[in-house]
């Protein structure tokens, strides 16, 4: 899979999703299309500008690196566009990551770190930029 078929949804990305293999390991399967539609689709359209994206981009679609995907949180599911996580950008440009409580807390089981095994996550928060919440 490249990440043009990503992008434009090539008959290649919709034959691997429709290939009935998938029914025979449903968890595989659902690792399967959270890293490539989830994590590697929320990825793409930034990788193609933004070359410092792309090395991550191409470990991700070789299945290097588990990519994980971190939208909902306990206490907000379907209505993840209250989720509370904020990720505050701090004077020298990195942000801090916070969820502040219980129900702010993203918990994917196969985020969960084991050693010697490399994973990343596309974390959803709300950013905040000189005190000022700008949205997801
Ligand atoms: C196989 C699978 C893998 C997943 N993987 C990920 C992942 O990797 N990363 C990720 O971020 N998420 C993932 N999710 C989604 C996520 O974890 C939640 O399951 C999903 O967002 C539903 O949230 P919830 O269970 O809290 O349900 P709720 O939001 O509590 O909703 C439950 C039910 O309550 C009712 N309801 C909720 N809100 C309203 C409303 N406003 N109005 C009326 N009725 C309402 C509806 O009937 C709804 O069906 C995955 C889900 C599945 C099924």
């Amino acid at each position: 899979m490249t990440a043009a078929d990503i992008l434009r949804c090539t008959p290649r990305f919709w034959e691997f999703h429709l290939d009935s293999i998938g029914a025979a390991d449903v968890a595989t399967f659902t690792l399967m299309t959270i890293q490539i539609n989830l994590a590697a689709g929320t990825l793409v359209p930034f990788a193609e500008n933004q070359l410092q994206y792309q090395k991550l981009l191409d470990q991700m679609l070789k299945f290097e690196i588990s990519a994980q995907y971190m939208l909902t949180e306990v206490g907000h599911g379907l209505d993840a566009k209250n989720l509370e996580t904020t990720a505050t950008m701090l004077p020298n440009g990195e942000f801090d990551l916070n969820s502040p409580g219980l129900s702010a807390a993203k918990i994917m089981p196969p985020s969960f770190p084991v050693q010697g095994f490399p994973r990343v996550a596309v974390v959803f928060a709300q950013l905040i930029v000189s005190g000022e919440s700008r949205g997801i």
